[in-house]
Order: structure tokens, then sequence, then C-alpha cells
């Protein structure tokens, strides 16, 4: 039996995967100038074996020229071009890529950074216009042919003229419907931002023909319009450029740029791998804080580039909560995309390169804590919330990254310490780390509670945030040593003589503590003789693992 091939309404389809595939209409420009880029990559490839041709830069770029009045838009480049059979084969049939193809011919030399490789792209095209016409003539070929095509009702191939090797696609933009409006694709403003957006680090100029005034010669006041060629795109990627090129102005330069923040950023990172997964990344540590930060509309994540263009804007799987704060961009020619190339395929390369990241962030700011303090409490004053939520979150998973991080103050230095510090420098015969809780550093100090383990010499970690107790909870010991509350019961510091002393206190006076004990019952559980009073007659503690802190958190919490 002969097999029959299916048949498809192709009209139908080809409006089916174009509306089903993108989000967005913006995004047929980001095609349309990818394939030109492409196509001006395999002349550069070919020219790196080929000793006949000769890649001189200033003659290769992009250009997209709309024309209200004609309500056409062209988008032209002068890369390798297409043949007849390249028409027919690469714009005729969907899914179709020649770039793919090209790229797998090319895997030995240095071919990845073409970015097609779904052969859908092109279609796109259609989401805004109803008519298409490419235009093309391939390298080592003298004569040109037009590709035109309404959609999937099919296209026609002529013989044309072209002057030069290339490829020029020319949109007919729809006209506007009761619902929608096309326009936009034919402003000036509106293309430049969607060149901006999606293909700002382009390597080849994307230029347009850009219109400007100027003062009228011989008329004072009047101006007069003329139009002057840009390039609009900014080329070569800051991360692409080497370390040592740039200043700490140019990174702040591109954090504004960007619109990452408006201040200025404590620090960047700036980050090329070549490993398993090969990526570059430009982050920063923000100067202040968002004022929406701790708030459910803050959004983090970073830009997410393929080979220089724009995936994603926000992808928040490359940073873990903890480090929601920190703003940038990631770029990595090792994604593997969906088709609409908004999402990605796997998320194993994903997961990589948060991995590297976390580790990146970390140690970057381990160092800023080392060598530049002041700067690191400045950080830890905007952010340092957030790691200590980071500790007690996910039951504790993140103390290891982040307990080195925290900072607390300290009752002997006056100041913010760290773990590491209060451990180093512990008295050989203390047992705890101890900390108190309060509303503010002059609250504490003032606590009975504090007196007795400040008398033996012992410094105490003051904790003046909600979570500060939570996040302690889950870190548990640092350095084998236990936290202690200097409210608990036992302060591990009591000698033995004053034990027995206090023991006989409190049968002494048994009856007057059951006294008070019936007179306080509905505000107190019990009322006893207290080892760790001084100057004090009278201090509050809780039995068991929550402090009165603690306790008024968790009851200041909605359910
Ligand atoms: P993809 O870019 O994913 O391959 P497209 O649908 O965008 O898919 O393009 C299909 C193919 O058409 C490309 O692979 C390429 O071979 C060819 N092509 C498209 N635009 C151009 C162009 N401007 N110059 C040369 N070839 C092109
Ligand atoms: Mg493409």
């Amino acid at each position: 039996m002969s097999k029959q091939q299916f048949k498809a309404e192709s009209k139908r389809l080809l409006e089916m995967m174009i509306n089903s595939i993108y989000t967005q209409r913006e995004i047929f420009l980001r095609e349309l100038i990818s394939n030109a880029s492409d196509a001006i990559d395999k002349i550069y490839y070919r020219a790196l074996t080929d000793d006949k041709i000769v890649f001189d830069k200033d003659h290769y770029y992009i250009k997209v020229i709309a024309d209200k009045a004609s309500r056409t838009l062209v988008i032209r480049d002068t890369g390798i071009g297409m043949s007849r059979e390249e028409l027919e084969n690469n714009l005729g049939i969907i899914a179709k890529s020649g770039s793919l193809a090209f790229k797998k011919e090319n895997e030995a030399k240095d071919g990845h950074d073409i970015i097609g490789q779904f052969g859908v792209g092109f279609y796109s095209a259609f989401m805004v216009a109803d008519q298409v016409t490419v235009i093309s003539r391939a390298l080592d070929s003298d004569t040109a042919f037009k590709w035109e095509s309404e959609g999937a009702d099919g296209y026609t191939i002529e013989p044309c003229d072209k002057a030069d090797v290339g490829t020029e696609v020319i949109l007919k933009i729809k006209d506007n419907t009761e619902d929608d409006s096309y326009d936009e694709f034919l402003e000036e403003y509106r293309l430049r931002s969607i060149i901006k957006k999606y293909s700002d680090f382009i390597r080849y100029p994307i230029k347009m023909d850009v219109s400007r005034s100027k003062p009228k010669e011989g008329s004072e006041g009047e101006y007069e319009q003329y139009e002057e060629e840009q390039t609009i795109n900014s080329l070569v990627p800051i991360w692409k450029k080497n370390k040592s090129e740039l200043t700490t102005e140019d990174y702040d330069n591109f954090y504004n740029e960007k619109h990452y923040g408006f201040d200025k950023p404590i620090k960047h990172i700036h980050i090329s791998v070549d490993g398993a997964v090969r990526y570059n990344a430009i982050l920063y540590i923000p100067g202040s804080m968002p004022f929406d930060y701790y708030t459910k509309e803050y959004e983090k994540g970073l830009e997410l580039y393929s080979s220089g263009v724009l995936i994603m804007n926000k992808c928040a799987d490359l940073l873990p909560d903890y480090f929601s704060f920190v703003k940038g961009l990631v770029d990595s020619e090792d994604l593997s995309l969906n088709i609409s190339r908004e999402m990605l395929q796997h998320d194993r390369q994903l997961k990589l390169i948060a991995k590297n990241i976390q580790s990146k962030i970390k140690s970057q700011l381990q160092s800023l804590l080392k060598d530049e303090r002041e700067k690191y409490e400045e950080f830890f004053k905007a952010f340092g919330r957030q790691l200590k939520f980071g500790v007690y979150s996910d039951y504790g998973m993140n103390k290891e990254v982040l307990q080195d991080l925290l900072l607390f103050y300290s009752s002997k230095e006056k100041k913010q310490v760290t773990l590491d510090e209060y451990v180093g420098r512990m008295p050989e015969d203390q047992k705890y780390i101890y900390y108190a809780s309060g509303e503010s550093i002059e609250r504490i100090e003032k606590l009975p509670q504090t007196e007795m383990v400040a008398d033996k010499g012992y410094e105490i970690l003051y904790f003046t945030d909600d979570i500060d107790e939570f996040a302690i909870k889950m870190i548990a010991t640092y350095k084998d040593k236990q936290f202690k509350s200097v409210s608990s019961g036992d302060l591990g510091i009591e000698s033995d003589e004053k034990d027995s002393k206090e023991d006989e206190a409190a049968s002494q006076n048994k009856d007057l503590f059951e006294a008070m004990k019936t007179l306080l019952a509905d505000k107190v559980k019990n009322v006893r003789a207290s080892k760790r009073l001084k100057s004090h007659p009278v201090c509050f503690s809780t039995e068991g693992e929550l402090t009165i802190e603690m306790e008024k958190v968790l009851k200041a919490m909605p359910n």
C-alpha cells in the first residue's frame, strides 16, 4: 500500500502557528533582524576559510526603513543572501531552518553565534504584514530573485534586479482595524525602542534614517528637518568586553541606562564562564533598597539573553529569593530555547548557571565584608533582612550559604559584628553565644537579664529585627557553639555556690511565690526565684523554645 501524505489547510495552520507561538507582535522585528544578523554571520564564517572573501566590517550592516506613505517597512541586510532554491526551501517550507543546517555543517568551526534554529521566525512577519516580499541575491550569484507571499495561500518566485549581494524583506504593514492599530510599526521612535529592547547587542550595526531638526540658516528661531543615518544598537555588549577595558563608571552607567535603578550600585560583578555551560553575566548589588523591595509587588529576576538577543525580561529562576535584590543580566549561547524563543526548553543549563551565579554573589559579598566593611554595612542595612529571611526559610537549607554574611549588633563592640568575630573572641570558659531580643538597642540594654551575662564579661548580640531570633533558631549552632537567649532558664554560668543559695531562697519564700502566682494567675504561669538577677528585683522569662519576643512576633502575624 502506498502511504498517503498528510494534507493540511496551510493557511489556517500558519495563522494558528504564528498566533499561538508569540505573545507579542513586536517580536517580528527581533526575528527579522536576527535573520539578517545570521546572514551576515554566514559570510563572516565563510571568510574565515575562503581567501576569496574579504570581510570588511564597514560593508556589513542591517538597515531598517519605514515609509508611512506606502505603509512599508523594509529590513535590508548585506548578508549571504538566498538563491532561488534557498528561497524555496527556507521560506517555502515551514519549520525548515537554513541557519540550523549551516550551524551543523560548521560545528567544527566557531558557528555558535548564529541565532536561527527553528525555521519559523520569518513567518512572524505575517502578524503585522498582509504581504511580505523578499528580494535576495546570493553570494557568488549574478541574478536576484523576488519571493512574494500574502500568507499561506502560497508564494511566487521570479527573477528580478538587485545590485548587491544581500536580502531585502519588505513588509506591507496591515491596515488598522476597529480593534487593532498597526501604525506603531511605522513610527520611528517605536521601531527604535523595539530594536533597543531586543536587538541592542546584535553584532552588526542596525541603522535607521532618523529625522532631526537644526536651526534654519538665515532665519532666526526657525528650524528645518533633515534626515540622518544613525546606528541604533550598542553592538558590542559590555559583558563581552574585556574587564580590564572597563571602569567602574562604565558599569555604573550601564546600570542606569538599563534602568536597573537610579542609585549608584554598591558593587558590580562581571562573570565570564567557559566551562560546562558558557555564559557571561553582569550583576549588580544595588546601593539602596527599591521602594517596593519588601512588598509583594517586587519581582526578582535577571534579564536573560541568548547570543545577545533578549529572551526574558525577568528570569526569576536565576536568583534564589535571598539574593532577590541582585540586578543584571545573563547571556548564554548554550540555552535550549523553545520555539517562540521566549522561554526555555530545558532548565538544566539554567540550573547550572543559577548555581554558579549564586556562589559568585556569595563570594563577592564575602569579600566586600572582608575588604570594604563600611560598604558592606550599608548593603546589610538595605538587604540584611532578606538574608535573614533566607536563613529562616526552606527549613534552614541555606544557612551554610548565608550565616557568615549576617551581622548583629554587639554589646561589646557597640557596632555590628559577624558570628565569626563573636566566636573568635569568646573567653575559653564561655559555653554559649548569648543574645538578647528587644525593640531597640536602648531597650535591650535596660533588660535585667543582660546584666549577669555582661558582668561575666561575655559579649551579647542584640536582636532588634523580628526575624533575628527565628533565623538563629535555624542556625542552631555556629562553630559548635549553641545560641542562648539571656532570658532562657539556664544560662550556663551560675556557680554551684550561688545555686544552693538560691535554692534555699526559693524554699524559704515558697509561700510568697505561691501567693504571687495566685494573684497573677491570668498573667503569668509561674513565679520563682531567679538565678540571674543582680540589681533588678524582677524579670520576665519564658519556658521552652519561644522567647517573649518571638511570641510577640507570632501573635502579630496574620493567621
Ligand atoms: P530560523 O531563523 O530559525 O532558521 P526563520 O523562519 O527565521 O528560521 O528563517 C528560515 C530560514 O530562512 C533561515 O534559516 C535562513 O536560512 C533563511 N533566511 C531568512 N532570512 C534570511 C536573510 N535575511 N538572509 C539570508 N537567509 C535568510
Ligand atoms: Mg530566524
